[in-house]
């Protein structure tokens, strides 16, 4: 099991911006911009591979509500998912990285 899932299991803390009955977002334990939240599904599929196009349909509606939530819509964002080994992935359950909150120098 990855930790992102036993995050959605709330068998270990996150601090929580929003969850639904599919998709849950939180903060980054260590944070590379002013706002940095990554949005899950609570279902692990390993990467944007392997992600059935119909979940990441939802889970974009769903990551427009957090940006939303955060009061970046407007200002912009940056959303990256990394993928496999050449992407540096490190934890094996698919998140969108949501970068924001200041105009991003990297
Ligand atoms: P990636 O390289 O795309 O797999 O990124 C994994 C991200 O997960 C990194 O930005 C980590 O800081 C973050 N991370 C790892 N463990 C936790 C945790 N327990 N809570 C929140 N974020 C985490």
């Amino acid at each position: 099991m990855t930790i992102f899932e036993r995050i959605a299991n709330k068998e270990i803390p996150a601090d929580i911006i929003l969850e639904d009955s599919d998709f849950i977002a939180f903060k980054d334990i260590a944070p590379k911009a002013k706002i940095h939240v990554l949005v899950i599904p609570k279902k692990c599929y390993e990467s944007f591979e392997e992600l059935p196009p119909e979940v990441m349909a939802k889970m974009s509606n769903f990551i427009k509500q957090v940006t939303k939530k955060l009061g970046i819509n407007k200002s912009g964002y940056r959303m990256v998912t990394n993928v496999g080994e050449d992407g540096n992935q490190e934890v094996k359950h698919i998140h969108f990285h949501i970068l924001g909150g200041e105009k991003l120098s990297f």
